[in-house]
């Protein structure tokens, strides 16, 4: 596969980025450590990488090559991985994400199994809202609390535009039903793209604040299968808080970040004093929170990446499907402590302005690694 290069203005991963080569410490007391002395409790694990919107930040029009059903994690090999995860490795925190979640029939069914397993166990959603309205209740009843539902705009026209599909009545439903549900938070994602949504962000912000729900913005990054993205074209964080300030004051959230993605911050109406709710950004391009990061990610065909801009890849399924499952419960675990062990330091990823060195993206879009 040829590997596309772009320009990102941005500094390659530096010298000592990549480890200092020491042994991993043996045994899985250690859980998901990292070289730099990071632990990773905050597991995100895709269910399918099937979609049905196309958004250009993310998917090509025609779609991908789908992964054959024999090639995707079973519902018991979720169950098993989780499991893993959560009572040998250290995850504290879990979201199924995919592709759309939403699209795998046998979703209710493994949240049932993972909320029977794991009853305290923080466990979200991340989808697009289509058809959302008629499982929410199933969602919910079978253990799911919380949601995160991406909607980049309230306008049938930017919608169709940035997702190539009709489909914003469903989600706006979708949100409707999952609020009715019970499901709390939810959370709404929203990419901004130049001249198509970014004059959207302030009624984006004024609607969720209205109806309760809590939005984050998210940087767009070089994660598109189109390799359309340029450092010039995508809104900065920087940006983000510019557009809202017309309308909103800012100001930080004084409550701990405490590994988080997204930076909160307080939202009041401009020139007021009254608190109406928070918005988060999560500027993972120009101002990267690699030093903090606490995420393990398992792609729908059961690969470690350990990071999203990850160009290595470690397979856990051949270990999952060999011999008998108690016995190689220890070989799954320890492989999957070797992929965190080397997960780099940054992803190379630095503010503008500190050189041009080029920066290699990923062959996986974001929709076949998990958001
Ligand atoms: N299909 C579901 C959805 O859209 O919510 C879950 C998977 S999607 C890959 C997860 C999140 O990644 C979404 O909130 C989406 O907006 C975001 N996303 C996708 N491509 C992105 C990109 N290139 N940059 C930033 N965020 C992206
Ligand atoms: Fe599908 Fe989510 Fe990617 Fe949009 S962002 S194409 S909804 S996987």
């Amino acid at each position: 596969m040829e590997i596309a290069r772009v320009t990102l203005g941005m500094p390659e991963l530096r010298p000592g980025t990549t480890g200092h080569g020491a042994p991993r410490p043996g045994g899985t007391g250690a859980g998901l450590l990292d070289q730099f002395g990071r632990v990773a409790t905050d597991m995100r694990l895709s269910l399918t990488d099937k979609c049905n919107l196309r958004c250009q930040y993310c998917m090509p029009e025609a779609g991908l090559d789908w992964l054959k059903k024999d090639k995707l994690l079973t519902a018991a090999e979720i169950v098993r991985l989780v499991g893993l995860g959560v009572d040998r490795l250290g995850v504290r925190e879990l979201r199924l994400t995919g592709g759309e979640p939403l699209v795998r029939s046998d979703l209710v069914d493994i949240i049932a199994a993972l909320r029977r397993n794991h009853p305290e166990l923080p466990m979200s959603l991340t989808t697009n809202g289509v058809g959302l309205a008629k499982k929410a209740k199933a969602l919910a009843d079978a253990g799911l609390t919380r949601l995160n539902v991406s909607m980049d705009t309230l306008h049938h026209d930017a919608f169709l535009q940035l997702t190539r599909r009709p489909f914003l009545d469903q989600v706006l439903a979708g949100i409707e039903a999952a609020a009715a549900a019970g499901l709390s938070p939810i959370k709404v994602n929203a990419v901004l793209m130049r001249g198509v949504n970014d004059g959207h962000a302030a009624e984006l912000l004024q609607w969720c604040l209205d109806g309760g729900y809590e939005l984050r913005f998210i940087e767009q990054m070089p994660l598109d299968a189109d390799h359309g993205w340029t450092r010039d074209g995508m809104i900065t964080a920087e940006e983000i808080r510019g557009l809202l300030s017309g309308t909103f004051d800012l100001s930080p959230d004084p409550r701990s970040r405490d590994g988080a993605p997204a930076e909160r911050f307080e939202v009041r109406t401009a020139g007021s004093t009254g608190l109406l709710g928070t918005v988060g950004i999560i500027a993972s391009v120009t101002e990267p929170f690699c030093a903090d990061c606490r995420r393990t990610r398992i792609t729908a065909e059961g690969k470690v990446m350990s990071c999203l801009f990850s160009r290595e890849e470690v397979d856990l399924l051949p270990l999952l499907r060999a011999g008998s499952a108690m016995h190689d419960d220890d070989a799954v675990a320890s492989r999957w402590q070797d992929a965190m062990w080397s997960k780099p330091k940054a992803h190379g990823m630095g503010r503008p302005g500190l050189g041009d060195a080029g920066f290699v993206q990923p062959d996986r879009s974001m929709s076949a690694i998990g958001g």
